[in-house]
């Protein structure tokens, strides 16, 4: 499975649309740590397997391009 972060649920729709298997609309954890993560997101399900993790985040789309930020995170 692969999380990807954006910043728009327009973003996140059109990303799921061009992805193969079902899509889900939930509630997922984003990667802030003040206690206010609970974010729009979408599953994408392929088969049995998860295949995309798609969190509406600002914050974290714009850390995740901070390297560092990312060694923290995984
Ligand atoms: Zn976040």
């Amino acid at each position: 499975m692969k999380t990807k972060y954006v910043n728009t649920k327009a973003e996140m729709t059109a990303f799921a649309d061009l992805q193969q298997g079902e899509t889900f609309r939930t509630r997922l954890t984003c990667g802030c740590k003040q206690n206010q993560n609970r974010r729009n997101g979408i599953l994408v399900v392929l088969g049995e397997q998860v295949t995309w993790k798609l969190i509406r985040c600002k914050a974290c789309t714009a850390a995740i391009e901070d390297t560092d930020y990312v060694y923290r995170l995984y």
